[in-house]
C-alpha cells in the first residue's frame, strides 16, 4: 500500500490565520481560518498552533507541519525574528514549542518565499526551477528562487526589493532610506498619489475611506484623469523595478503576486508591454512577467512543500 503523508500546514497573516491539512500530492484536504492573537502573539500564536493540530490529530494521521508567517523569520531555529503588524511577536519559538508539545517536526519560511515555493509546486511557476516571485500589495516583497531553491543571502535576508532604491530625492521609507521601491509601486503608493492630487486638486472626495488600489485602477480606466496620472506613474514605476531586478538576476521568469494579481490581462500585458521598452535588449525575447496563479492558497501550499 503506498501511503500518502499529511502535513499539517498554517499561513500566519497580521489578521487572519490560515490553516489546514494538506497531502504530499498538495491536495487540500481540509481548510479553515481564525482571527491572529490580539495580545502577546509571541506565546499565543504557537499555543493555538498546537491547539489546532491537537484537534487535526483526532481525524487525520500528521506526519509534519509547515509554516508560513508574515515577518522575519530564522528558518533554521523555526522562529520569527521581528514581524510589524503584530502585537509581540517577535522572538516566537515556532518549531520548538510545536514540537514540544505534538513531537511533529515543523518548518517555518516568511511568507512571500512561502508563497513562491507555493507557485512552483502548485501555480504559475510549475516546472520551472529559477524565477523571482514579487509581491504587490499595501508592502512590496520578494523572493528569488534558484534551482528550486529560495536563495537566503548570508545573513538570511536576501529579497528585500521593496527596499530598493529608485529615487534617492524620494519619499522617506519606514526603513530610514529615502525613495524606496515600496514607497512607489505598492497599491498604498498607488492610492496615496491618487489621494494626494485628489487634495490639491481642492475636489471634494467622497467615500474617502473605500478607495483602493482597486478602486484607484477601476477609475483609471474609467478616465479619471488623477486616476489615470496615478496609475501611470505606479506603473512605470514598478516596471523600473522589474527590470532592475531583471538586470541583475537574468531570471527569465518573474511572477507578481499579491493584492495586484486580482487585476489580470490587462494589467499585466501593460507591464509586459513597458518592461520590454525598458529593458535591455539581451532579455526581451525570453524574460516573462505573469501574474501568481494560487491566491489566497500559495501560502499553505508553499508551507506543505516545505514540510513535505
Ligand atoms: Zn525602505
Amino acid at each position: 500500500m503506498i501511503i500518502i503523508n499529511n502535513i499539517a500546514c498554517f499561513d500566519i497573516g497580521g489578521t487572519f490565520i490560515k490553516y489546514g491539512i494538506i497531502n504530499e500530492n498538495g491536495q487540500i484536504l481540509y481548510k479553515d481560518k481564525f482571527s491572529t492573537p490580539e495580545v502577546n502573539c509571541k506565546d499565543n500564536i504557537p499555543a493555538e498552533l498546537v491547539k489546532k493540530i491537537n484537534v487535526l490529530k483526532e481525524k487525520y494521521v500528521i506526519s509534519s507541519v509547515g509554516i508560513s508567517t508574515a515577518g522575519q523569520v530564522d528558518h533554521k531555529k523555526g522562529e520569527v525574528i521581528f514581524a510589524v503588524n503584530f502585537s509581540d511577536y517577535s522572538g516566537a519559538k515556532l518549531s520548538e514549542t510545536i514540537y514540544e508539545h505534538t513531537k511533529l517536526k515543523c518548518f517555518v519560511e516568511n511568507d512571500v518565499n512561502a508563497a513562491a515555493l507555493g507557485e512552483m509546486w502548485m501555480g504559475a511557476a510549475k516546472g520551472k526551477d529559477t524565477f523571482l516571485c514579487i509581491t504587490i500589495g499595501t508592502g512590496i516583497g520578494g523572493a528569488i528562487v534558484i534551482d528550486s531553491k529560495v536563495y537566503r543571502g548570508i545573513g538570511g535576508n536576501a529579497g528585500e526589493v521593496g527596499h530598493m532604491t529608485i529615487n534617492k530625492f524620494g519619499e522617506k521609507c519606514s526603513c530610514g532610506l529615502n525613495g524606496c521601491y515600496d514607497k512607489y509601486a505598492s497599491t498604498s503608493a498607488l492610492v496615496r498619489n491618487y489621494m494626494d492630487s485628489l487634495n490639491n486638486s481642492g475636489k471634494t472626495i467622497k467615500n474617502i475611506n473605500l478607495i483602493d488600489g482597486k478602486e484607484v485602477i477601476s477609475r483609471a480606466n474609467n478616465g479619471d484623469n488623477l486616476a489615470v496620472e496615478a496609475y501611470e506613474d505606479f506603473l512605470n514605476d514598478l516596471t523600473i523595478g522589474l527590470v532592475n531586478l531583471t538586470h541583475i538576476f537574468d531570471p527569465g521568469l518573474i511572477v507578481l503576486g499579491g493584492g495586484i494579481s486580482g487585476q489580470g490581462k490587462p494589467f499585466i500585458d501593460e507591464i509586459n508591454k513597458r518592461f520590454k521598452l525598458k529593458v535591455m535588449k539581451a532579455y526581451r525575447s525570453y524574460t516573462k512577467i505573469i501574474l501568481a496563479e494560487l491566491q489566497n492558497d500559495a501560502g499553505l501550499l508553499g508551507a506543505c512543500y516545505l514540510a513535505k
